[in-house]
């Protein structure tokens, strides 16, 4: 069996390891950071990446966790609106 090394367990890191697992190979990542902690206020997932996301087998529990966006507004200090659109929802086999 083949050895990968991965440095960083970001999303990159971690997807690489999950999907060369799944092709056999036995995969050890390094982290230089000690703990894994949640930042900022919510994560995007583009139609593209949930389909990677399917690939590596955690699509569904990332359709469960989050939320379909459906409408984005960017406001700022002066106008009240800046910026709106509304997206069509697109499920994780489109992108
Ligand atoms: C504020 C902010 C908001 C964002 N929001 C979104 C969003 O909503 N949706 C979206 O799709 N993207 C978003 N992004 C972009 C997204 O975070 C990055 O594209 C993504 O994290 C890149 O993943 P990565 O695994 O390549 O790198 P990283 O997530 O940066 O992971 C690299 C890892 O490698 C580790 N590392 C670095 N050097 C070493 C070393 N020498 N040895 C060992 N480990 C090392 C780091 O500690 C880190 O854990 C956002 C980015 C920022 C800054």
């Amino acid at each position: 069996m083949k050895h990968i090394l991965i440095v960083g367990g970001g999303i990159g890191g971690l997807c690489t390891a999950v999907m060369l697992q799944k092709h056999g190979y036995h995969v050890q990542i390094f982290e230089s950071s000690s703990s894994i902690k949640p930042v900022g206020a919510g994560l995007g997932v583009g139609s593209n990446a949930l389909q990677a996301l399917y690939e590596a087998g955690v699509g569904e529990q990332i359709e469960e966790k989050g939320n379909a966006l459906h409408k984005m507004v960017f406001k700022n200090t002066v106008e009240i609106c800046s910026i709106k659109w509304t997206l069509p929802y697109l499920p994780g086999n489109s992108g």
